[in-house]
């Protein structure tokens, strides 16, 4: 049993790398896969832990990025360090997109105290690690009695139409693509299936748009997909030659009911080959 997407307490879930490592291992999980938002934090923090308990541990990340054209405005892109393991240049990279989600951090508990809403940056970033975003304000509100949950938060405070919506500068989705593509990295559509949910006419354009820009491959394995998604992205990967991956987005006590490995009630199973096929070719890219 392999699981490529899960994310550790270093963005939004609930567990420390090194409780996810173990937590893996317990599981029986060969192969993990820490993807968390925007930061390579969980990797480099599991690797000591990976390495203690014989865990094959794969370098990932997912990253929120915006598409510059319709039909969708945002796209999670995976990235996985198959090969070796991510550049100074790409980390430095990061660094900025960091240095961006804080300045918009700073000035949206600002803009939420002229709402005269008791709520400080410090108070989200003690929730929020390496990635304090919205949902860690969202808590806040919520503990604080602002909000009665939150959704309740975003639709009164922090959503997009909310008064308090203050946004941050998400790299745009061919820029990313291009960036893990100079960093070795294989540049992959994350739960394709749920990001069209809503219209499931567009994913096929959507793809072929994003072939375009470089993406790599599409994750085909999802505890949001049903056994339909994973047949569709299958048939379309293999037309377009993209790689296949796959995992539960496991975000321990943040999002109950998926398990490591399984998914949602077992609904997952991403067969070994995934993992060995996205290393032989890996290495196929780096001999050429
Ligand atoms: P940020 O990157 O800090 O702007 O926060 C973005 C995250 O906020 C997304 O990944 C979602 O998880 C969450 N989010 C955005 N809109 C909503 C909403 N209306 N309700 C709940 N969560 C939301
Ligand atoms: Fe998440
Ligand atoms: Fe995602
Ligand atoms: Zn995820």
């Amino acid at each position: 049993m392999i699981d490529l997407h899960t994310h550790s307490d270093q963005s939004d879930g609930s567990l420390s790398p090194a409780r996810l490592v173990e937590a893996a291992a317990a599981a029986g999980l060969e192969a993990l896969a820490i993807a968390d938002h925007d930061t390579l934090a969980g990797y480099d923090l599991a690797r000591g832990p990976a390495g203690a308990a014989g865990l094959d541990l794969v370098c990932a990340m997912e990253l929120g990025t915006t598409l510059a054209d319709p039909p969708l405005r945002h796209v999670h892109l995976l990235a996985y360090f198959l090969a070796a393991p991510p550049p100074a240049g790409f980390r430095a990279w990061l660094g900025g997109i960091h240095d961006d989600r804080r300045r918009r951090n700073r000035e949206l508990a600002a803009r939420l105290q002229t709402l005269g809403l008791d709520v400080t940056l410090e108070e989200a970033e003690a929730l929020g690690r390496s990635v304090t975003g919205r949902p860690h304000f969202a808590r806040v509100l919520v503990k604080k009695g602002y909000a009665r949950d939150v959704p309740d938060a975003f639709d009164k405070y922090l959503g997009n139409q909310a008064a308090g919506y203050v946004p941050r500068r998400e790299p745009a989705t061919g820029e990313a693509i291009e960036r893990m593509l100079a960093a070795g990295a294989l540049p992959v559509l994350a739960h394709p299936a749920r990001l069209t949910r809503e219209r499931p006419g567009i994913l096929g354009g959507l793809i072929a748009d994003l072939v375009k820009l470089g993406l790599g491959g599409l994750e085909a394995y999802h505890s949001d997909h049903a056994p339909e998604d994973t047949a569709r992205l299958l048939g379309l990967a293999q037309s377009y030659g993209l790689a296949v991956t796959g995992g539960s987005d496991f975000h321990g006590d943040a999002k109950p009911g998926v398990q490591l490995g399984t998914g949602l009630n077992g609904n997952l199973a991403v067969p070994r080959q995934v993992l060995d096929r996205l290393r032989d070719s890996a290495r196929q890219r780096a001999v050429r």
